[in-house]
């Protein structure tokens, strides 16, 4: 009865655009038993990748909240917090 192909096309265009402004970032410090969640533009998110490694840390982007707060969990640190500037 439904018109299934039509409501999945509109939400998975929907996703995609969501997918593009909506992204959150970690930072895994384990050097300091640190992990921090990050939004998209905050100015402590560096513009290009840079290489990761374990002690001194590496960034992650995740396209939701969700995902990322699981991300954190599963990171390591014992010391997960929000940034204090960009407030996530
Ligand atoms: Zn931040």
């Amino acid at each position: 009865m439904a018109a299934p192909s039509l409501a999945t096309e509109g939400i998975s265009s929907g996703a995609s655009l969501y997918n593009l402004s909506m992204t959150y970032w970690i930072h895994v410090a384990h050097s300091i038993d640190r992990v921090t969640l990050h939004r998209d533009r905050c100015s402590e998110v560096p513009s290009t990748q840079t290489s990761t490694d374990y002690w001194g840390g590496g960034w992650y982007d995740y396209p939701d909240k969700e995902r990322a707060l699981a991300a954190m969990e599963q990171a390591g640190p014992t010391d997960q917090r929000r940034c204090p500037l960009c407030k996530p």
